[in-house]
C-alpha cells in the first residue's frame, strides 16, 4: 500500500478551517501527504502561524466565485456561489495534481459541511471521501435526523418547529429546544440546502468528529459512520489563522498570578448587543480581578468603546486572542464563553471551568453538556427583559470560582479527554483506522 494523499477542503470560515487544519497536522504526523485547498480570498487573508507544519502540507487555492466587494459573511451567498463555481475547477485541479506525479495521486477527499459537492466530484473520479464535522457529534446526529423530524411532524417541510417543545433525538442525549435546531433561523433556502447536503455527505464513508466517546457517548449510537478523533488540538497553535492574533496578551498573562484571570471570548461572530456589552463591561469592572477580553475584530466600534469601559489597569482587551494558548495558560481561572464547539473542546482541554453564555443553536446543547452532563461550569440566567445583568455575571463568577468540585472535575475531564489522543488512546486508534482505510 502506498502513502495516502489526502485533499482537505474546508468551508471557508474559521470554525471549519481551524479543525481541518488540525486534522491535516495529525494526518501529516502519521505520514500522510496532505493538500489543503483554501479559497483564494481566505488564503490571502490567512496568517501562517506555524511554518514548520505548513512545510509538510501543500496549500492550493481556488476562487469562490464571489467578487472582491461581496460580503462573505452572507452564508447563503457564499454557499451557493461555491456550489456553482467550484466543482468544474476542482475536477480540473485534481486532474492536474494527479498528472504531476502518478505515484502521488489523490486517494481521498475530506470536506467540512457545505462542501459535500466536492465528495460528488471525487465520487465521479473514483476517489473516496469523508466528512469532518466541525461541531459536536450531537449536532451532527440532529442534522442526520432531519427527515425523521419532518416525518414525525416535529418540524414542517421548511424546517420550522410545529410547536415549541424540547425533544431528544436519541435516548441519553440532552434535550434540545426545537427553536435551537442547527438550521433554525437560517430560512427555508438554507434548510433545504442542509437537507440535501446531509444526503450528499453520505458519499463520505466516515463522518469524523472532533470529540471523544466519553464526551458524547449517546451521539455515537445514531450512525456507524460517526468516528470520534478528537480533541483535534495536538498543537497549541492555530496553524493558520484567519485573523491576526494579538500575542501581547501572553506576555501580559505571564505577569498575572496563577489562577487569577477571567478569559472572555465569544468566537468569530459578533453576538453581543450594546446593552449587553455594557452589562458585561461593568461586571468585569465590579469583579475587581484581572480579565482578558477578546472582542472580535469585526466589532471595531465595540473594541473602541471597550477601551473606555472597564478600568484598563485590571484587564487587557484584544481583538483576536491566541485562544488555545490562553486557555492553557496557568494564569487563567475561568472561561466566559458562547459555547461554540471549538471553544468548548478547547476549554475542556485547558481544564478551565466554564461560565456559559450561549447565544444560538448548538451553543445551548453544548452548554447542557458543560453544565449538566460534565458538570464543569455554570450558566448565566437572563432577567425578564432577556438581559444578563452585571449582578448576575458577578455572582456567577464568584460562585464558580468558589466551587472546588467544579475545578476538580474540570481537571479530571481534561485528563480523560487528552488520554484519547495519547498513544493507544481511542481517538488515536480511530485515526489510524481511518488512515488505513484512506490507503
Ligand atoms: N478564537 C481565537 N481567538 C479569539 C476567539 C476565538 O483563536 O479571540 C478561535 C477559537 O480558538 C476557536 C474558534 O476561534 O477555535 C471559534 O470557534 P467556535 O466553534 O468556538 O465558535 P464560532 O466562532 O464557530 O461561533
Amino acid at each position: 500500500m502506498g502513502i495516502p494523499h489526502l485533499l482537505l477542503i474546508p468551508y471557508p470560515t474559521v470554525g471549519h478551517v481551524n479543525p481541518l487544519m488540525h486534522l491535516s497536522h495529525a494526518l501529516a504526523k502519521h505520514g500522510c501527504n496532505i493538500t489543503f485547498l483554501n479559497t483564494e480570498f481566505n488564503h490571502k487573508h490567512a496568517h501562517a502561524a506555524d511554518a514548520a507544519v505548513g512545510s509538510q502540507i501543500k496549500f492550493l487555492t481556488l476562487p469562490d466565485g464571489l467578487g472582491p466587494q461581496d460580503d462573505r459573511r452572507d452564508n447563503r451567498k457564499l454557499i451557493f456561489s461555491i456550489k456553482t463555481h467550484m466543482p468544474p475547477l476542482l475536477t480540473k485541479l485534481i486532474h492536474d495534481i494527479n498528472a504531476l506525479d502518478v505515484h502521488n495521486n489523490i486517494t481521498c477527499i475530506i470536506v467540512t459541511v457545505n462542501m459535500g459537492w466536492a465528495l460528488e466530484v471525487g465520487y465521479n473520479l473514483g476517489i473516496k471521501g469523508s466528512l469532518l464535522w466541525p461541531a459536536s457529534a450531537t449536532s451532527l446526529a440532529t442534522c442526520d435526523c432531519m427527515p425523521r423530524l419532518v416525518d414525525d411532524g416535529i418540524i414542517d417541510s421548511d424546517g420550522n418547529p410545529t410547536k415549541k417543545q424540547q425533544i431528544k433525538v436519541s435516548p441519553n442525549i440532552p434535550m434540545i429546544d426545537t427553536a435551537n435546531f442547527p438550521w433554525c433561523g437560517l430560512g427555508e433556502v438554507l434548510f433545504h440546502h442542509i437537507m440535501q447536503e446531509m444526503q450528499t455527505l453520505r458519499l463520505g464513508e466516515w463522518w469524523l468528529c472532533n470529540t471523544t466517546y466519553h464526551l458524547e457517548p449517546a451521539a455515537f449510537s445514531i450512525s456507524p459512520r460517526f468516528l470520534p478523533i478528537g480533541p483535534l488540538m495536538a498543537s497549541d497553535n492555530n496553524i493558520i489563522s484567519l485573523w491576526q492574533e494579538d500575542t501581547t496578551c501572553l506576555e501580559w498573562l505571564d505577569k498575572q498570578p496563577h489562577q487569577s484571570v477571567l478569559y472572555v471570548a465569544f468566537g468569530s461572530s459578533p453576538l453581543i448587543d450594546h446593552n449587553q456589552f455594557k452589562e458585561l463591561a461593568l461586571a468585569l469592572d465590579f469583579l475587581n480581578r484581572p480579565f482578558l477580553w477578546g472582542i472580535h475584530p469585526r466589532n471595531d466600534n465595540k473594541l473602541n468603546n471597550a477601551c473606555a469601559y472597564p478600568d484598563g489597569s485590571k484587564g487587557k482587551i484584544v481583538g483576536w486572542a491566541p485562544q488555545k494558548k490562553v486557555l492553557n495558560h496557568p494564569a487563567i481561572v475561568c472561561f466566559i464563553t458562547h459555547c461554540g464547539w471549538n471553544s468548548t473542546i478547547e476549554g475542556v482541554c485547558g481544564g478551565v471551568p466554564f461560565l456559559c453564555w450561549p447565544f444560538l443553536k448548538d451553543q445551548f446543547v453544548n452548554k447542557s453538556y458543560i453544565c449538566d452532563v460534565w458538570k464543569v461550569g455554570l450558566g448565566l440566567d437572563k432577567d425578564e427583559n432577556g438581559l444578563i445583568l452585571k449582578e448576575e455575571i458577578k455572582n456567577k463568577v464568584e460562585q464558580l470560582l468558589g466551587d472546588e468540585d467544579i475545578k476538580a472535575r474540570s481537571q479530571k475531564l481534561k485528563e480523560l479527554t487528552l488520554k484519547n489522543i495519547a498513544k493507544d488512546g481511542h481517538s488515536t486508534k480511530n485515526l489510524e483506522r481511518f488512515i488505513d482505510w484512506a490507503k
